[in-house]
């Protein structure tokens, strides 16, 4: 008879920003110190140097950074006049800043449901969503596509509904910034790309961030006076009304330390999940990936029948293996969005997603050893 060994209960962190703080090294730590060094805390010249290069990295002709992705989002609304009486359509499976940025603006965000393989928008439901619209008296304007848990949505079916109905294309890329969409970086699919530096999505800053991407020169100039409360020609000048949007110089100076290794960190995530779509295909749903596409992996989320994912966070906790539920509840069964439109049709893939997904730990120095216990655990609480 073979000893038993005790389980390793050691806690897994579910994003380990401390490895890829090692990995660094001082790069970071010198970055920040001459940030304090020059002293030009907002707009100093790492928030440009930033711009360029994520620029580049996207493949836009222009970026501007900002304060959050949430303010990204918001920036391109307001730069296209968007408010009351207009309908933006955003999928109801998101996290709540999509739809948040147009109700903000006193327009009205109408809910489409998701495709149950990639958990992007559905364009059969996109299209049910701007006749509600049209039938409740509304103008659709926009459709925010959001490319979930770092998956890019289906592009060019969303963008032909867009160009048939006249719409513009705010890609709403806060987990997915760095995903491959059929040869090219996202940033340039619509009018305009927004992205969040928040420290837990694949490229954090150590605080709040964002940015927005775009190939369009009069969209630029409006979004950098908006930024900076509608600023004209010069700062006692004021042309519209705007928000104080900026980031922090600081926040772009980590970021372009972070930006360098972020190709390798891309590559890192990938190899992740071709580790626990080896190990755990045959157990639950996990993420499908359609050819020419590549995630950034915001999220390793995977499928289970209705009732099981309580169960195996549970078991998993007591292994000291984190979960997440993204998300538990679609925008239209939450409180302050359940009064906004829905497509016609319904969006039942969406609320069946909520009952059935849990994501498990994803950044890019999971190790194998470590990965494999989590494999073990999940297998074992799913066949138990
Ligand atoms: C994180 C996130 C945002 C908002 O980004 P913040 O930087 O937190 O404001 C918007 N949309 C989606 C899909 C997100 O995941």
């Amino acid at each position: 008879m073979t000893q038993h060994t005790r389980l390793d209960q050691t806690p897994i962190p579910f994003i380990d920003l401390a490895a890829q703080k090692r990995r660094m090294g001082a790069a970071v730590d010198d970055a920040v110190l001459r940030v304090l060094a020059h002293g030009q805390y907002c707009m100093g010249p790492e928030v440009f140097a930033f711009e360029r290069a994520l620029a580049e990295f996207g493949g836009a002709r222009h970026a501007l950074s900002c304060a959050s992705g949430t303010d990204a989002l918001l920036l391109v609304l307001m730069a296209k006049g968007i408010g009351p009486g207009d309908a933006v359509i955003c999928p109801t499976f998101t996290f709540c800043a999509t739809a948040e940025v147009a109700a903000l603006l006193g327009a009205t965000p109408v809910l489409a449901d998701v495709d149950a393989a990639t958990f992007n928008l559905d364009p059969k439901s996109v299209e049910r969503a701007i006749a509600t619209a049209k039938k409740a008296g509304l103008k659709p304007k926009a459709i925010i596509p959001v490319d979930l848990f770092g998956l890019s949505a289906d592009h060019d079916a969303i963008g032909a509904i867009a160009r048939a109905e006249n719409l513009f294309i705010l890609d709403d890329a806060a987990q997915a910034f760095g995903a491959n969409y059929k040869g090219r970086r996202l940033g340039t699919c619509g009018l305009a790309t927004a992205t969040s530096f928040f420290p837990a999505k694949p490229l954090g800053a150590y605080g709040d961030g964002g940015a927005v991407l775009t190939d369009d020169d009069d969209l630029i100039d409006v979004l950098k006076s908006l930024r900076v409360h509608g600023q004209g020609t010069d700062k006692y000048d004021t042309v519209r009304i705007g928000l104080t949007g900026r980031l922090d110089t600081v926040q772009a100076a980590v970021l372009i330390e972070k930006l360098k290794i972020f190709p390798d960190e891309i590559a890192a995530r990938d190899a992740v999940a071709a580790r626990y779509a080896a190990g755990l295909s045959d157990v639950a749903t996990v993420p499908f990936v359609p050819d020419g596409y590549q995630s950034v992996w915001a999220q390793y989320t995977i499928r289970l029948a209705p009732g099981r994912r309580d169960a195996l966070g549970v078991a998993l906790k007591s292994q000291g293996i984190p979960t997440a539920i993204y998300y538990p509840k679609p925008l239209h069964k939450q409180t302050a969005y359940a009064r906004f439109p829905i497509a016609e049709g319904g969006l039942p893939v969406s609320e069946r997603l909520a009952d059935e997904v849990i994501s498990l730990p994803m950044h890019p120095y999971l190790d194998a050893p470590t990965q494999d216990r989590i494999i073990g655990a999940v297998r074992a609480a799913l066949r138990g």
